[in-house]
């Protein structure tokens, strides 16, 4: 796709950016909301009715049935499913539509097919209930909800893998390995009981004796921001800082995870910069925009970044610009809303109403 800003919305100063995009909310009212991830660029932030992680805004785009247009800063699959969960009269519009997630890429349909097709000689559907991340198509999305699953994100996965393990065997769990991991762990199972099906190789790499004894089938993949954390960045961060609690995002590597204080959503990591004493020393493992927002928030506290060097930014959130927000603002009428097709849509909002009932 080729997306490239007009002239004038590419020069303008910041100043007359923020002035255009006061503007245009003005003239529109209360008839469009938009909502910001956390790991937006701070300016973009500044504009956003509501904040909150993908679980966060996806029921927020749920509830604001008052609205007739979304503007949703953020990257293609929130939208999608902000388009999902959105009534008829609403439309949803990404103010850029290259920001993308590379997670969400490595699970393909075609995939993803093949290996639900592998699976039926252990059980199919009967027995593995399909689990999906958030960071996913939307035609992913549906085929969870068309095989009797649903859709989680870092803040309900383990009521999401509670759900499942009530109901079958094993979960099919994907994209995120380490989300999938980090939570079958917390949930109490055994690293033997979860095995990673590597779509790469025939039958994902592993013997039937290995999928037959699995609990927890998970997807080879991974979010590139969050594996740049590890266990040495922890030990040396704590050499450096004694009192230091370090807190860090399900994505990361297991090591990472089990040698950190606590870990969660990026809800639950706004949170613990929120409660955490005045005085406290905390570092953070997950997006840069977020750690440094914290930081901004709470100046009686010490905050920083766990890599220290790294520089943990998701490329594809920072691509949303003020630019982008002021063009999209001022031209959404004639601009392409993010639409997801039927019957898709309605698949994928059996699965995503399902996750809202359960959390
Ligand atoms: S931080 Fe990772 S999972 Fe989140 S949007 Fe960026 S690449 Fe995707």
């Amino acid at each position: 796709m080729y997306f490239s800003l007009p002239t004038e919305y590419r020069e303008a100063s910041v100043d007359e950016l923020k002035d255009r995009i006061r503007l245009a909310r003005e003239r529109v009212g209360d008839r469009l909301t938009i909502l910001t991830h956390h790991y937006q660029r701070v300016e973009v932030v500044e504009f956003g009715d509501h904040l909150g992680d993908s679980y966060g805004l996806s029921k927020v785009a749920a509830s604001r049935k008052d609205v007739e247009t979304i503007i949703f800063c953020g990257v293609h699959f929130m939208a999608e499913a902000a388009d999902i969960l959105a009534a008829a009269h609403q439309k949803v519009y990404l103010p850029n539509p290259l920001a993308g997630c590379p997670m969400a890429d490595m699970a393909d349909m075609v995939d993803v097919l093949q290996a639900w097709d592998y699976l039926k000689q252990f059980g199919g559907e009967k027995k593995i209930m399909p689990i999906s991340y958030m960071n996913t198509t939307a035609s992913l999305k549906a085929f969870t909800g068309k095989h009797g699953g649903l859709i989680c994100t870092s803040s309900n996965a383990p009521a999401a893998f509670k759900y499942g393990l009530e109901r079958k065997d094993k979960v099919f769990f994907f994209p995120d390995e380490n989300l999938g991991y980090n939570t079958g762990i917390k949930f109490g199972l055994k690293p033997e009981q979860m095995v990673i099906w590597d779509f790469a190789r025939e039958g994902g790499g592993l013997s039937e004796e290995q999928i037959d004894r699995a609990t927890i089938i998970l997807w080879k993949g991974h979010c590139h921001v969050h594996i740049t954390f590890t266990a040495e960045h922890v030990r040396l961060t704590r050499e450096q800082y004694p009192d230091v609690r370090i807190v860090v995002h399900p994505e990361c590597p297991p090591n990472v995870v089990a040698a950190a204080d606590a870990n969660g959503s990026t809800s639950f990591i706004v949170d613990y910069c929120r409660t955490a004493p005045p005085g406290s020393t905390i570092a953070i493992g997950t997006e840069i925009n977020l750690v440094s927002r914290m930081a901004m928030q709470y100046p009686d506290k010490k905050i920083f970044e766990l890599s220290g060097l790294t520089c943990p930014v998701c490329a594809n959130m920072y691509r949303t610009t003020l630019n982008d927000l002021a063009y999209c603002l001022e031209n959404f009428t004639d601009l392409e809303p993010i639409m997801v097709p039927e019957p898709t849509k309605s698949d994928a909002l059996v699965a995503l109403e399902k996750m809202l009932e359960i959390t």
